[in-house]
């Protein structure tokens, strides 16, 4: 017997018959002696719809009251719904199932609403209620601040909510059922030759994930990997027949560094700001840093360079396109301290990332990448590399192209 989590995301449980499909999976794990802990998204779309009412009231609301913890509850809901559906479709089966939601497990989150970090999970009654021999069905997405509000853990957070699920309750398995069947080497709605790694070390899918391939929530890559759970990521589209291998997510093994470049990735929720003319002086960067800060906005890449006039500098960089208000107003009410002449925005830009294990020790990575590009006439704004990565903000019309022209620059559809 093991201890297993199943995790299901949103296109997985779209309507009745995949919630169906996905109680005939659950029950067969559970019908062969397992223990079976599930964890669902909302519904695909709902989210978004739920999101959307929010932004709506938030635009009439211009000078009222904050909405930031009322945001949690109402898009938390959709994942409520799910995990009720899917423990009545496994009791229609015969399965004992049971719905969770965060606060009654509890899931307890810190107060970032929106953005909640799990702190803890209480496992005393859910483990019980396991033991007995009763599937619990979680709303992923969802927990508990300290002040007793809900929490949401940010989009995507269902696959985390699973991860840490799975910690918690020393599960022998982390499956994370989604609409593609495994890991590719790029996404495979835009690269067509993409080809499923069998393996990915935890860094590069770490790596992947934070530079936007939103296969897995990147805070769920980064616990399993501090908590060694090898996580398989799969399709719940197939028959429980069918072989269906995924992909596994795991600790690094010497071969994998065979393999410069692993996979390609892509982000357009990013928008760069330039401030031109800054003073040039000690310090200006970290000026600009900590507005950004005080006002709750991460910046991303960063690039300085001197301006044409010889005292004077230019400082790009980019942040989420969700905070782009935040950051101007902030940028505004501080222009004085901070000492820039105009400030530029350009947010029809895209990150694309070519990322992987073998760059530590192979070279020519950076000139294989920028020749690639430059073959295809496309322009690069900014440059960022980490040890096991390279990534460039580049014109968003040209995104699609880019990701394809890399991952034949790289050969990735090769074995
Ligand atoms: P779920 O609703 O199951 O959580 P998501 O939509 O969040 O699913 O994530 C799955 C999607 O991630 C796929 O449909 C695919 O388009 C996208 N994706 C992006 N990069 C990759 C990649 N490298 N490998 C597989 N899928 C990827
Ligand atoms: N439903 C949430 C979202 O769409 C969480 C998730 O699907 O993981 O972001
Ligand atoms: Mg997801």
């Amino acid at each position: 017997m093991a201890r297993i989590v199943m995790k299901f995301g949103g296109t997985s449980v779209a309507d009745l018959d995949r919630i169906r499909h996905v109680s005939a999976l659950v029950a067969r794990e559970a019908e062969d002696g397992h223990e079976v802990a599930v964890v669902v998204s909302a519904m695909s779309g709902e989210t978004n719809r739920l999101v959307g009412f929010v932004d709506a009231l938030a635009a009439d609301t211009k000078n009222g009251g904050a909405i930031d913890d009322e945001y949690d509850t109402i898009v938390s809901s959709g994942e409520q719904v799910t995990s009720g559906l899917l423990a009545i479709a496994l009791r229609r089966r015969g399965i004992k199932a049971r719905s969770w939601q965060g606060w009654q497990i509890p899931l307890q989150t810190d107060g970032a609403h929106a953005s909640a970090r799990i702190k803890g999970i209480e496992t005393l009654a859910f483990n019980q209620s396991l033991k007995d021999g009763i599937v619990g069905v979680v709303a992923g997405f969802q927990g508990i601040s300290p002040e007793g509000r809900v929490s949401t853990l940010g989009r995507g957070g269902s696959d985390t909510s699973a991860v840490a699920l799975a910690v918690a309750l020393g599960a022998d398995r982390c499956d994370i059922y989604t609409d593609v069947d495994g890991v590719y080497t790029a996404d495979p709605r835009i690269v067509p030759k993409a080809r499923r790694l069998d393996r990915i070390a935890f860094e590069e899918m770490l790596e992947l994930a934070s530079q936007g391939a939103k296969v897995l929530q990147t805070r769920s890559v980064e616990l399993a990997m501090n908590n060694k759970l090898p996580i398989r990521v799969l399709t719940s589209f197939r028959g429980i027949d069918e072989l269906n291998p995924g992909t596994l997510v795991c600790e690094e093994k010497k071969t994998m560094e065979e393999r410069v470049v692993s996979g390609v990735a892509y982000a357009r929720d990013e928008a760069q700001i330039s401030l031109l003319r800054l003073r040039d002086e000690p310090g200006v960067v970290a000026r600009v840093c900590g507005v950004m800060a005080d006002a709750n906005v991460s910046v991303d890449m960063i690039v300085q360079g001197t301006s044409r006039r010889e005292d004077s500098a230019n400082l790009v960089f980019t942040i989420g396109k969700r905070d782009l208000e935040k950051a101007l107003s902030a940028l505004d009410e501080n222009k004085d301290r901070i000492g820039y002449d105009s400030v530029l925005v350009n947010d029809k830009v895209s990150k694309v990332s070519v990322v992987g294990i073998g760059m530590r020790s192979h070279t020519g990575v950076a000139h294989t990448m920028f020749s690639a590009l430059a073959e295809r006439n496309i322009n690069i704004e900014v440059i960022a590399t980490s040890e096991i990565k390279i990534s460039v903000l580049i014109d968003a019309d040209m995104t699609e192209l880019a990701v394809r022209a890399l991952h034949s620059a790289f050969e990735l559809e090769n074995p």
